[in-house]
């Protein structure tokens, strides 16, 4: 039951990227005063004039009604944010540590430190990033530590599940809430806190520290999971030059399995899905029960292996030959409607082919400026069809609707060969054999 109605809190949300600026914003328009935190002077100064930092649909606009409204403000400093808020969202990265698969929580750690210490009333500090379970009993102690003596204040957890690309919608109308509490008073600030989104009916789940930090990483193992199975499936169709798209549609008709996340193709990337596999993985070794997530590290090569079959089939299609030959890469970003990089298949795709001597050129839609800063020795151009201009072969390694809009026949007057490779099951494959394509995609003959 939700508990009686109180004074709305006054929010911080602490990391301004693409989980926390999409917090701060949405709940600013949803009437909360919040202040965002950043330790990035730059990235701050960009939100506080407006201008949203990455790509995210919906997001610039509601940027703007919300610094309008005067309930959105941003800051570098945590002595503001202790003095502001009562409630403290917790939205730093923890990407993957470099040369190991854990997780790496300086970030969340150097949050708390800076946060506690300014925390002079009562305060619940509110993990939202994604961490190894047991993070938060560590981190609900260093709070209360790092406090000043005699402040009241507490952890909660409330996982995000947000989707790049869906990230407006998905923070307004959530599938679910999940509230990781250790005292009632805590769950009455987090009802507090969500009370406009609840009042929609959505489910909340209330549960403690452990479990909350523990469905993150359960429900991207499964959708991880579930993407490298089908992708598994495509594996065998090859071997044996049955049809993944076919089987694949199939699955999808069983209301027991469903079709989402279940497309075959490149695989799975990003700055969440590989990373925290990964690091559940790492955790539940250290915690004994390595066995029982296993399979995530098979969820895991079955996936890298994708990439690879990727430039087998490019190789394929050129006669055996990389080096030399003009390919034309459609997509940067992990996935349609993002401009993230992070652990991009595309762009781990389009770099390998680069290293084998291939005139490698990109085009993405949102990810341009990201994919060069990142990899300048890659080549760019401005469309879909600047960059085929001559090409051997085309590549199409991220489903951005823009490139299934391409027709064929525009795109066969400016390449050299009528060659494309559909890395993500995103084309018409009789449409453009028809037009006289040679069209090869992963798990179909
Ligand atoms: P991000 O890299 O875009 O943003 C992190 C932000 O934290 C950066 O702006 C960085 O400057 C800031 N930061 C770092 N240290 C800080 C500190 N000490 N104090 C204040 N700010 C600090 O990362 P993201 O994609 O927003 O992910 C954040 C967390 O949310 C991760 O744990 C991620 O796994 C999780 N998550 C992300 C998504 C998503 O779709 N991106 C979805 C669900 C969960």
């Amino acid at each position: 039951d939700t508990p009686p109605p109180s004074e709305p809190p006054r929010l911080t949300v602490i990391g301004t990227g693409y989980l926390g600026a999409t917090h701060a914003i949405c709940m600013a328009v949803l009437g909360y005063d919040v202040l965002g935190v950043d330790v990035d002077e730059r990235k701050i100064a960009r939100l506080a004039s407006g201008e949203v930092p990455f790509f995210e649909p919906g997001l610039p606009e509601l940027l703007t009604k919300a610094l309008e409204s005067g309930r959105l403000r941003f800051t570098t400093s945590f002595e503001e944010a202790g003095r502001f808020g009562d409630v403290h969202f917790i939205c730093v990265g923890t990407p993957q540590q470099p040369g190991s698969d854990a997780a790496d929580l300086t970030y969340v750690d150097a949050a708390v430190r800076s946060l506690a210490p300014h925390l002079d009333r009562r305060a619940l500090v509110v993990g939202k990033s994604t961490v190894p379970v047991g993070t938060a009993a560590r981190l609900s102690d260093l709070l209360r530590e790092l406090a000043p003596a005699g402040a009241d204040v507490e952890l909660a957890w409330n996982p995000e599940f947000l989707r790049e690309g869906f990230a407006v919608d998905d923070t307004m109308r959530p599938d679910r809430l999940v509230f990781g509490v250790a005292s009632a008073w805590a769950e009455e600030r987090l009802y507090a806190a969500f009370r406009p989104i609840l009042e929609l009916g959505t489910p909340v789940v209330r549960t403690d520290l452990g479990t909350a930090e523990l469905v993150k990483v359960a429900a991207n193992s499964f959708l991880a999971t579930k993407i490298s199975y089908i992708n598994a499936m495509a594996e065998v169709c090859e071997a044996v030059g049955a049809d993944i798209k076919d089987l694949a549609d199939s699955l999808a008709l069983d209301d027991r399995i469903g079709g989402r996340f279940l497309k075959p193709g490149l695989g799975f990337g990003g700055g969440c899905l590989p990373k925290d596999i990964r690091a559940f993985a790492h955790r539940a070794e250290e915690l004994g029960v390595g066995q029982a997530v296993a399979f995530l590290r098979e969820v895991d090569d079955i996936n890298r292996r994708r990439r690879a079959r990727t430039v087998d089939l490019v190789r394929e299609l050129l006669g055996g030959r990389i080096f030399g030959a003009r390919i034309a890469c459609w997509g940067a970003a992990f996935k349609p409607n993002s401009d993230d990089i992070r652990d991009a298949p595309a762009l781990d795709v389009a770099r390998t082919m680069h290293g084998l001597g291939g005139r490698v050129r990109v085009y993405d839609p949102a990810a341009l400026d990201n994919a060069r800063r990142a990899f300048p020795e890659l080549r760019y151009g401005e469309s879909a069809l600047d960059v085929a201009e001559d090409a051997d072969v085309v590549v199409l390694l991220t489903e951005w609707a823009d490139f299934r809009e391409v027709s064929p026949d525009a795109l066969a007057m400016v390449v050299k060969h009528k060659r494309v490779v559909d890395g993500r099951h995103a084309l018409d494959a009789a449409q453009w054999r028809e037009a006289g394509w040679e069209y090869r995609a992963l798990g179909r003959a």
